[in-house]
């Protein structure tokens, strides 16, 4: 096989990394390993942050990238002293704004935009009806305009001559091997090693290891392919994640709406001049859906404890990675009815969507009942969950004894008690991204780009601090797409 421009991987950084290229009228040939495209970008909640968009215009919002610049600088404090890639960043900002006119030209539809302090406007840009709609938009509009998509072929090395990449070696899923040569530059879209237990043990903890990734695939193959050429990874042991409830056993009827674009403008919409109360239960949909357990649960009482009835570590200190240790790597937000009271309404929320909505015990009571147990006294819980009713009194008392375990928190009271979960311990993303220059070509030995060869997206991060909502999107919509025009743009092989 032969081509132009070989793109590896089929998340929303590669599908706009295969249009970028074909939209410069070179030939294409898109690589996904898995059986259809998606990535995690299929898995996230959708957000892209953006200014200077036709919703911010309708809303009568006047942004500027500086500003969105300057806005994810104050985002980024959190990471201390640790460097930034402003040129990166800058990229980013500037490009972003044309990345979702596109999208929307490919027929995304955006809710919003919303608020996310500390952006100091609302430039938050979320997808309906779910993040799976850019890839279904995307992909139509890459095979129309003649992207060849190539799925279950898993890039496994990249072929180099005289320095310079020329191709891919990959596996088809029946275990065929074959190669195909690339005359003008190859794209590594492979998304993260959130689902690599070596590279995350390795890199972040053991325990961060042997943590489940959201995206079960992302298993740093386009960062092995380029380490094996010289490359170097920047923020390796940077990644997001953290507690989640698990998924519903069937979607939330919202989030199954197709993402026709006319469908999707009618709901916008209807949204916009709706009841509130109306707009609030279409919202719910999405706000009890693998979502955030609010820490202030833990801070105000609530204690984890796992399928046991056991508590097994300090719910309060971050991230309970010991999770992943546990009976089906599981656990349980268990609280009594002061707690359970104190949820029920504002500013007490068990999880929200930011700037969207906020869910209080009781919605998840209607729109979660797979998660939501109560019981009058502990044993009518224990027996609901199929718990030991003895361990998990057992707890209540060995807990409520130690004040090094509550520390300022009050002893858990009487019934009626409450349990929400399960809540895992998911890998969202990593952020260790290959170093790459300004033109998104990867750095290989002493900070040399290699030729040909060039990495977007969560592969291609290089040292960006992502953080705030909507940023890694926007970036892998961004990158991809530049990355593609460049590549293509290059004058073939001899
Ligand atoms: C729960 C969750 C919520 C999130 N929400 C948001 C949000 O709202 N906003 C935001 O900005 N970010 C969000 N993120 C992060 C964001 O989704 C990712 O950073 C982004 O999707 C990365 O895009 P990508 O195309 O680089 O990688 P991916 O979308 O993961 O695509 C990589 C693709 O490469 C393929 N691949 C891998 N190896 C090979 C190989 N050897 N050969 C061929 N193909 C290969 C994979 O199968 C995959 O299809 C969220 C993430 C999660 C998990």
């Amino acid at each position: 096989m032969k081509t132009d421009v070989v793109v590896v991987g089929g998340g929303g950084t590669g599908v706009a990394a295969a249009i970028g290229a074909r939209s410069q009228g070179v030939n294409v040939v898109l690589l996904e390993k898995n059986a259809t495209l998606g990535g995690t970008t299929a898995r996230s909640i959708g957000s892209i942050s953006a200014t200077q968009t036709a919703d911010q215009k309708r809303a009568g919002i006047v942004d500027t990238p500086d500003e969105h610049f300057e806005d994810m600088g104050k985002f980024s404090q959190e990471h201390g002293d640790r460097p930034d890639n402003d040129a990166l960043a800058r990229i980013l900002v500037d490009n972003v704004p044309e990345t979702v006119r596109l999208l929307s030209e490919w027929g995304v539809v955006f809710l919003g935009p919303l608020d996310e302090p500390p952006h100091r406007k609302p430039r938050m840009h979320q997808i309906m009806p779910n993040s799976a709609a850019y890839i279904f938009h995307c992909e139509r509009h890459a095979r129309k305009i003649g992207v060849d998509i190539v799925t279950q072929a898993r890039a496994r090395k990249l072929l180099v001559s005289n320095g310079e990449v020329i191709g891919v070696e990959f596996e088809r899923a029946d275990g065929t091997v074959e190669t195909i040569e690339a005359t003008r530059g190859v794209i590594l879209a492979a998304g993260d090693y959130a689902a690599d237990p070596e590279f995350k043990g390795k890199f972040i903890s053991p325990a961060v290891g042997a943590t489940e990734a959201v995206n079960p695939t992302n298993t740093g193959d386009g960062h092995r392919m380029a380490l094996a050429l010289g490359a170097r990874i920047i923020n390796q042991d940077m990644f997001g994640g953290g507690m989640r409830f698990v998924r519903p056993p069937k979607p939330a009827w919202q989030s199954r709406l197709p993402p026709w674009r006319w469908l999707m403008r009618a709901s916008n919409l209807a949204l916009r001049i709706a009841p509130k109360s109306a707009v609030r239960q279409f919202l719910m949909g999405f706000v009890t859906t693998v979502v955030v357990p609010e820490r202030g649960l833990f801070r105000d009482g609530g204690i984890l404890i796992n399928k046991k009835g056991e508590r097994f570590a300090d719910e309060t200190k971050g991230m309970v990675f010991d999770m992943a240790y546990q009976p089906d790597g599981v656990g349980y937000i268990f609280f009594d009815g002061g707690v359970a009271k104190k949820y029920t309404q504002w500013p007490h929320y068990v999880s929200t969507a930011p700037g969207i909505a906020f869910a209080y015990l009781q919605d998840y009571e209607k729109t979660r009942p797979d998660l939501f147990r109560r019981g009058e006294t502990l044993e009518a819980l224990a027996g609901k969950l199929g718990m030991d009713a003895a361990t998990l009194q057992n707890t209540v008392q060995t807990y409520n004894a130690s004040t090094d375990a509550r520390g300022a928190r009050l002893a858990i009271g009487g019934g009626p008690y409450y349990v929400l979960g399960p809540v895992k311990n998911y890998i969202n993303y990593t952020d260790g991204g290959l170093a790459i220059n300004t033109s998104l070509q990867v750095l290989g030995k002493d900070d040399v780009p290699i030729p040909r060869l060039y990495a977007a997206g969560a592969t291609g991060q290089g040292g960006l601090l992502l953080k705030g909502h909507g940023n890694h999107l926007g970036w892998g919509f961004t990158s991809g797409r530049l990355a593609g025009q460049t590549a293509a743009r290059l004058a073939p092989r001899a």
